[in-house]
């Protein structure tokens, strides 16, 4: 093996900088060429490829966003069009693939390699958290501690107007980001996907919460079954005639940002551990955190599985949450 590629896919996160400036580094310590690759697949289809020099990661392991560009690439998922990639592949000599995105880019990395007969590695780079096959991925730290911080400033306006705020975060299909933010932040509720929501049940709890009380936040999951942050206030407005009623979008501030201590070290030793996976020949497995090791997981398991958000004491929680 003498040249590894690397690409950053789907939606940015936290850390995809760190882990490529931990991929590139990795790469010259093991004598290999480390070629970066433009806008995700779409870099790929057109061979927008670069070798990167050992000075191209420099004062990036702080920087968000990442310094490859991602894209949403449609036609990667045309076999047609994925045929110029694997053409591009071949002509710069490239022996080993690394992915760094979520899910839809995994499942394009998966049929990729079944095509182009290279082995190819995935790290997880999301915010959202939705991947089977690890407790963490890079990003989600990051933006739930970004999250949790516009909560606090929302709680001081909420607090001073005694307003009813429903904060709406994002996480796809995916609860993890709203749960744990409305634990850390002290949210009186929270709609995920996971669970089912009940707008009459949620104006009562509102409405006896508010007993004393000069604030309420909900925080929504983008992905909750009743719809965004906007149609569950319009949903709820009826039952909650007498309250005042605001809707915050967090938006893509979640996404940007420097990456924290946690997201830092995860995409820093996540990068070295790909690299040798490739070295040893392995292919299509991702690399994850579970209790502070490096595992792997295949990648028609951290795409077919649906990873839950993990609540202990549930009971306690519910409380904590609804009083
Ligand atoms: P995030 O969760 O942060 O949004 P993601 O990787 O899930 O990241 P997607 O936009 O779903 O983001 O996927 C990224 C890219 O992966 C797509 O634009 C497409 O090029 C490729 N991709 C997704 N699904 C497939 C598929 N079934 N076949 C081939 N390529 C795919």
């Amino acid at each position: 093996m003498k040249k590894i590629a690397i690409l950053t896919s789907g939606g940015d996160a936290p850390g995809m900088n760190t882990a490529i400036r931990a991929i590139t580094k990795a790469a010259f310590h093991y004598n290999l060429q480390a070629v970066g690759i433009k806008d995700g697949y779409d870099g790929l289809m057109a061979g927008r490829f670069v070798n990167m020099k050992y000075t191209d990661v420099d004062n990036i392991i702080q920087r968000g966003g990442t310094i490859l560009g991602s894209a949403r690439s449609p036609e990667f998922k045309n076999k047609e069009a994925r045929k110029e990639a694997i053409k591009n592949i071949k002509d710069a000599g490239i022996d080993g693939l690394i992915v760094i995105g979520g899910d839809g880019s995994f499942r394009g990395a998966k049929i990729l390699a079944e095509e182009v007969n290279i082995p190819v590695i995935g790290l997880p780079g999301t915010i959202d958290n939705d991947l089977y096959g690890t407790e963490a991925t890079i990003g989600y730290d990051t933006a739930l501690n970004t999250i949790v911080s516009a909560i606090d400033n929302i709680r001081d306006t909420a607090s001073s107007h005694k307003r009813v705020f429903f904060v709406e975060v994002m996480g796809r299909n995916s609860g993890f980001l709203a749960l744990n933010s409305a634990i850390a932040s002290g949210a009186e509720s929270v709609l995920i996907p996971e669970t089912i929501t009940n707008i009459e049940a949620l104006a009562k709890q509102i409405k006896s919460q508010n007993k004393g009380r000069r604030s309420s936040i909900i925080i929504v999951a983008e992905g909750d079954e009743e719809g965004g942050a906007m149609d569950i206030m319009r949903k709820i407005k009826p039952h909650l005639e007498d309250f005042r009623l605001r809707t915050t979008i967090l938006g893509h501030i979640q996404r940007g940002g420097s990456p924290s201590y946690f997201d830092r070290a995860l995409a820093t030793r996540s990068g070295i551990m790909a690299v040798e996976l490739l070295l040893d020949g392995k292919t299509q497995q991702m690399v994850g955190i579970k209790a502070d090791e490096l595992i792997t997981t295949d990648f028609k398991d951290a795409i077919g599985k649906h990873a839950i958000p993990k609540v202990e004491k549930e009971e306690l929680l519910g409380k904590l949450l609804t009083l």
